[in-house]
């Protein structure tokens, strides 16, 4: 946690920004929420406990400025809510989601599954990839396993009766 902190910080160093104790209070917070898509409104909470004095402006600020700064990125679910994510370090390209329609659970994958796609795109339409956004929509694996649970049941109570 302390060297990734530290890395950010040369980060913003480097772009002549400095890690104020209220940028990192926020960078804390999206450290210790990493699994989480937090909103902007999300953050601020979990920062206020940390630093109480802070406002919502600020914390919306800062992850503005990490966002331009690419240390995190911002992802919407097609919820009109953006969430920042932070960027994973050493990663090219910005990772995978799988959203459950069912219970709203995101889960990442991290391993970029997109090269071949991205070498076709690259070859047949001339274009240089810096990015992509991939999030697959459909029922994860803990709402999949429940839904056999309940099937499992409910034909046991058929044949019972
Ligand atoms: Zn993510
Ligand atoms: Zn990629
Ligand atoms: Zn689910």
């Amino acid at each position: 946690m302390e060297q990734r902190i530290d890395r950010i910080k040369k980060q913003l160093h480097s772009q002549s920004y400095k890690l104020t104790p209220q940028r990192e209070a926020t960078v804390r917070v999206l450290l210790e929420n990493e699994k989480d898509h937090l909103s902007a409104e999300d953050v601020y909470l979990l920062v206020k406990e940390k630093a109480p004095e802070i406002g919502l402006a600020t914390v919306y600020r800062t992850l503005e400025l990490l966002n331009e700064l690419e240390v995190v990125d911002k992802i919407n679910f097609g919820d009109g809510v953006s969430r920042y994510d932070l960027r994973k370090e050493g990663a090219d390209h910005f990772h995978h989601h799988l959203v459950c329609i069912e219970c709203g659970s995101v889960d990442e994958i991290q391993e970029d599954l997109l090269g071949d796609v991205e070498k076709v795109v690259e070859s047949n339409w001339n274009f240089k990839i810096k990015d992509h956004r991939l999030t697959f929509h459909g029922v994860c694996h803990r709402c999949l396993e429940q839904e056999e649970k309940d099937e499992e049941h409910t034909s046991k109570e058929t044949n019972e009766a």
